[in-house]
């Protein structure tokens, strides 16, 4: 698997473009402002995008879906429960994004375990609720990979007082994703990427919940 990685204003939002070699089928792990950047690639590499998957649904992430699936046609997939959150009013992006993001649907809803495939290779869903109620990582076993979206960053995880946050799902997810293996790739929604074994804390249940204020 090839991946590109773009940085997007304003708020340094990873872009992921996954591209499978042998069936030249392409993926992006939250489109957030690079829709531009990822066409410019895709038509370098002479590629075509059929998904636009989206860790969850806060406009940072998700402010590109609907131009890059008109040029594209890709189908946008996201978890269920965060679907909704496409189809809100995003005036109050206007806070943090320079453009109101244009709304858009998801065509695929994905549930935990679900698995989208590039070509032979899957990308599986592991629903990991804390974020937002449908946040997900999606993993990439053929490349020991995970996208880990706002629920784990290097050093520290999302954020849970916002709309659907909730600090004691927070907890459980990040717990689970410490019984991946240590050497797997973490590439979160922000900021640079690391190891499940870099992340130890994550496997102390204690340090959790200082960190997000479950007593
Ligand atoms: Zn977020
Ligand atoms: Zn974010």
């Amino acid at each position: 698997m090839i991946l590109e990685i773009i940085v997007a204003e304003p708020l340094q939002n990873n872009v992921y473009l996954l591209v499978e070699e042998k069936s030249s089928e392409a993926a992006v792990i939250d489109p957030a402002m690079g829709s531009d950047a990822v066409l410019a690639k895709l038509s370098e590499l002479n590629i075509q995008l059929q998904y636009i998957i989206n860790t969850h649904g806060h406009f940072d992430h998700t402010a590109d879906n609907a131009p890059l699936q008109k040029a594209t046609g890709a189908k946008i997939s996201i978890h269920r429960e965060d679907a909704y959150r496409l189809e809100q009013d995003s005036r109050e992006a206007l806070s943090y994004m320079p453009i109101i993001p244009p709304k858009s649907k998801a065509d695929i809803l994905l549930q935990e375990g679900d698995e989208l495939k590039l070509g032979e290779v899957a990308i599986k869903v592991l629903h990991t609720p804390g974020h937002t109620e449908g946040s997900s990582c999606f993993h990439l076993e053929s490349d020991n990979t995970i996208f880990t979206g706002d629920t784990l960053f290097a050093g520290t995880c999302g954020r849970t007082d916002f709309i659907g946050g909730d600090p004691s799902k927070m907890v459980e997810s990040l717990s689970r994703l410490s019984t991946l293996p240590r050497d797997m790739k973490v590439y979160p929604g922000h900021g640079l990427p690391t190891t499940i074994g870099e992340e130890r804390w994550i496997g102390n249940k204690s340090m959790i919940k200082a960190l997000v204020g479950v007593v």
